[in-house]
């Protein structure tokens, strides 16, 4: 290490030393500099240069440097943060023409994933969020923000905290988390976190001291802990967070607003694989929000109604009366088509007031923020009129959010038309806001026309036509006279600035005089200037929370037109929504499936389910029938209706669920390092645990991923622990192969048998859709292959098998019921074919696979 000896490398490394974690972004002049290793990272990261400040010194003592220029920092730091570095911006904290020595700088922001404000970095219909969670033995807590909108929640649980800890982290998906230590310790939250979410970690125990954590509180909020809702588990996280941001934000955190405290009983909540299997925000193939729920319902024309619509998919409500306020406002839009269209036109102009605002408050916004802000407040009285006509309580206490025309009144008065980029240059404030900036105007004005005078004058007196006044940044003010004017005798007052190829620049003291005069009206503006803006960002932030209010009101009323408009143009109808314990879907369909395939009739399909004879619903037929799709539109149609949307069905009553679990298809979780099987079953297991009487299962060929035997054995023994109503009795939807099951009806009461037919036509299968009661008991596994492109000669031979063994008495197309407790080796046998045809490409195999193939496939069918 060289020997610092400047006293801005002094500096440097004082305010490094405070942020070791940190990529420091030291502001010099126009550039903000990296030294030493962070200047190494940098420029490997951003691809920049590597220089050094001392050229003059040997290598070794040379201090690497790298950096980027301050106007277009934002994309090097959106860079840096999505290859999950934290970056320490330090200004300069005094004008370096005012500055005696050394200038001041300090930190004024560190920018994190979870910390960010710039809309550059940000997603329009997404929340990001700051997570903080807590965990002492059992219980524990959470808690999120996104400091970009001032939303702000916290969590409390009592017990199974890791449980319910990892549901919060799966809905809210936050980009950075700080983990208290025992929470860093449970190896399934750094899981979650780390691979799942890739969300950057922070552990610091020190933040989740209570003590500490109950003082920020209430010296963010000016309130106790107790009189907010936070109790011993939410308060250290919450607590967490705000020391986390306080940090980051350098205290300025008055956008945050007061936290939603929720503990179990207002949303719903939801494990990570059940919102994965059901894709109620992203498709489970591509992630991409194509062909999820949300992106079917999503006709939101506002950056804060794509996120409140969002958070409303990913929190489904348990009460039936808060469903049906939402419902009752859904409906009043969903009739009134002119006034719905009205309201989404005036919504379409309307933009992020919550982003813009917090960047008010941060005084990161320049103004062509506060000119769009402005913009869009002044809808406001118009939009919360038209919302103020309707009737239900939703609405009308929606349209009693302020209208906030003092601050619309403000910014149109303030900020011109055309506002630069840059908050330091003038050219911000309209005309008639400030008297002394509009005198100084005048006099820069002046200074011009007197420039212009001065041309003339002095093309006069020279008789050079051609000569002319100009103005460049580096020399200011000079006459030129170009070489071709053949100008001899110049007055003496003429001194020489610069020599071109064809032409000389000169000056005169009087052109110097004026130079200053217009200077120092210019300097003088533009300070004036960024202080009369800081000045509207300041009383801007003074109305944040009332801003902030509308602005969720707003995302509201966004949120309702676009359940209403999704219900007009896909015809779902309001579902009924009452508490009991019966599910009554007249003619459901799924509303994805039905929208990703338009030119495919969907057919409607009706679910019972209730707490007495129809309690468990045993699915069969054949692969491809539409068993998957059919139970999982009906978890979809349940979850909607708590939603407050309306659903695709025909008619629907839905006794409200306190949770929807589900267990689908084969997991992918291969990158977990877990089998199939192990995946399939410990999902079964939490199923298990966390289900109540009251809850919706949705169990989709379990068993699946182990031997035939212990498959049936295991899905058995699951289908008669939900069924019974002394061990879990919920409502269940079972998809089963195994054909077996089907005899569970007449055995156990409130177990039902139904099947999805399709039937064989000129040699062709052809898939009807349509789900029937009682039991099929054929599965059309072989014509299945076919349909899958199984050769030929392979789907002869497995016929010829399954012949063969139909003959025998043992396949289960024999009517000969196989006794519940008893499994027969051959029926194993055909189901075994059957799985392993499934499981064969044919367009990979060579004709000598081909044919050990068919080998295999006799010597199991024996
Ligand atoms: P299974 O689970 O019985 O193997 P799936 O539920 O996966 O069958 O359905 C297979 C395909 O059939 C789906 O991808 C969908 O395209 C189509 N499908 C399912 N149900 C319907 C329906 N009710 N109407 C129209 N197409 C359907
Ligand atoms: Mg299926």
């Amino acid at each position: 290490m060289p020997a610092e000896t400047t006293p801005m490398k002094i500096q440097y490394n004082t305010i490094k030393a405070e942020h070791p974690d940190c990529l420091l972004f030291y502001r010099l002049g126009d550039f903000y500099e990296m030294f030493d290793e962070d200047a190494v990272v940098g420029a490997r990261e951003l691809e920049l240069a590597l220089t050094t400040r001392d050229r003059g010194k040997p290598e070794d003592e040379q201090t690497p440097m790298c950096g980027v220029p301050f106007h277009s920092a934002e994309q090097y730091i959106s860079r840096l943060i999505a290859k999950g570095y934290k970056v320490a911006v330090c200004e300069q904290m005094e004008d370096p023409k005012l500055a005696k020595g050394i200038v001041k700088r300090g930190v004024i922001r560190i920018i994190s994933p979870g910390t960010v404000i710039e809309s550059s970095m940000l997603s329009e219909g997404e929340s990001n969020y700051l997570g903080a969670v807590y965990l002492n033995g059992g219980r524990g807590g959470c808690a999120f923000a996104d400091v970009s909108t001032g939303e702000v929640c916290a969590a409390s649980f009592e017990k199974n905290a890791v449980t319910h800890l990892l549901n919060e982290l799966s809905r809210f998906r936050p980009r950075e988390a700080v983990l208290s230590a025992a929470a860093g310790k449970s190896a399934e939250i750094r899981d979650m976190l780390d691979k799942r979410l890739d969300c950057r970690l922070e552990e610091a125990e020190g933040l989740f001291d209570p003590g500490q954590a109950a003082e920020r509180v209430s010296a963010q909020y000016a309130a106790d802990a107790s009189a907010l809702g936070l109790d011993e588990n939410a308060l250290p996280a919450l607590g967490a967070l705000l020391g986390y941001l306080t940090e980051a934000q350098r205290g300025n955190m008055s956008q945050l607003r007061r936290p939603d405290v929720f503990s179990r009983g207002r949303y719903m909540e939801l494990d990570a694989s059940t919102r994965r299997h059901l894709e109620l925000t992203e498709n489970l193939r591509t992630g991409e929000k194509k062909g999820s729920l949300l992106w079917v319902l999503d006709k939101t024309r506002t950056p804060m109604g794509g996120r409140t619509l969002r958070s409303w998919v990913e929190r489904p409500l348990l009460s039936p009366l808060a469903i049906r306020r939402r419902l009752a406002a859904v409906e009043e839009l969903y009739r009134d088509n002119v006034g719905r269209g009205e309201l989404m036109e005036l919504l379409r102009s309307m933009g992020d007031i919550q982003r813009l605002t917090s960047r008010a408050v941060y005084g990161t916004a320049n103004g062509r923020d506060m000119l769009a802000l402005g913009n869009y407040l002044s809808l406001l009285p118009e939009l919360l009129s038209r919302a103020g006509k309707y009737k239900s309580a939703m609405l009308t206490g929606l349209a009693r959010a302020d209208a906030l025309e003092d601050i619309a009144l403000l910014l149109r008065r303030a900020i011109c038309d055309e506002p630069p980029f840059s908050v330091r240059e003038g050219g911000i404030l309209r005309t008639g806001y400030s008297e002394e900036v509009d005198r100084l105007r005048d006099l820069r004005q002046h200074g011009a026309d007197r420039v212009a005078e001065l041309e003339a004058r002095e093309r006069e007196r020279t008789g050079i036509k051609k000569l002319r006044v100009s103005y460049n940044k580096v020399f200011g003010y000079y006459i030129d006279v170009p070489n071709s004017a053949g100008a001899t005798a110049l007055p003496e007052e003429y001194i020489r600035k610069q020599t071109l190829v064809n032409a000389e620049r000169y000056f005169t003291p009087e052109l110097k005089a004026l130079e200053e005069d217009i200077t120092s009206a210019r300097d003088r503006i533009e300070q004036l200037e960024y202080d009369y803006f800081m000045d509207v960002l300041r009383q801007v932030a003074q109305r944040v929370d009332d801003i902030q209010n509308t602005a969720a009101a707003v995302g509201e009323l966004d949120a309702l037109c676009s359940l209403a408009e999704a219900a007009v143009r896909n015809g779902y109808v309001c579902p009924q929504v009452e508490v009991s314990r019966r599910i009554q879907i007249t003619q459901g369909r799924h509303p994805v499936v039905e929208q990703m395939q338009p030119d495919v009739l969907f057919v409607p399909n009706d679910t019972h389910l209730n707490d007495a004879q129809d309690r468990v619903a045993i699915v069969t037929g054949p692969n491809m029938a539409g068993k998957s799709t059919y139970m999982r539109q009906t978890a979809i149609i349940v979850l909607m209706a708590q939603m407050g949307s309306f659903v695709p069905a025909k008619d629907a009553v839905i006794g409200v669920v306190d949770r929807v679990f589900t267990r689908i298809g084969a997991s992918d979780d291969l990158a977990g390092g877990q089998s199939t099987f192990m995946v399939e079953m410990s999902e079964v297991a939490s199923i298990l645990k966390n289900a109540t009487s009251d809850s919706l299962l949705i169990l989709d060929e379990i068993g699946r991923g182990t031997s035939t035997y212990d498959g049936m054995a295991i899905a058995r023994a699951v289908l008669e622990y939900c069924a019974d109503p002394k061990r879990l009795g919920a409502k269940t939807m079972f998809a089963t192969h195994y054909h077996e099951l089907s005899v569970l009806e007449g055995t156990l009461p409130g177990v039902r048998n139904y099947n999805i037919t399709a039937k064989r036509q000129n040699g062709k299968l052809i898939f009807l859709r349509k789900i029937m009661p009682g039991a099929t008991d054929e599965s059309y596994g072989i014509e299945v292959a076919k349909l899958a492109g199984v050769p030929d000669a392979v789907i002869r031979a497995a016929s010829g098998h399954l012949r063969e063994l139909t003959e025998k008495g043992a396949a289960p197309a024999a009517k000969e019921k196989v006794r519940s407790d008893q499994v027969s080796l051959a029926d194993m046998g055909a189901d075994a074919l059957a799985e392993r045809l499934r499981g064969v490409d044919p367009d990979s195999l060579t004709p000598r696979e081909a044919l050990e193939l068919l080998y295999e496939l006799k010597k199991l069918s024996q």
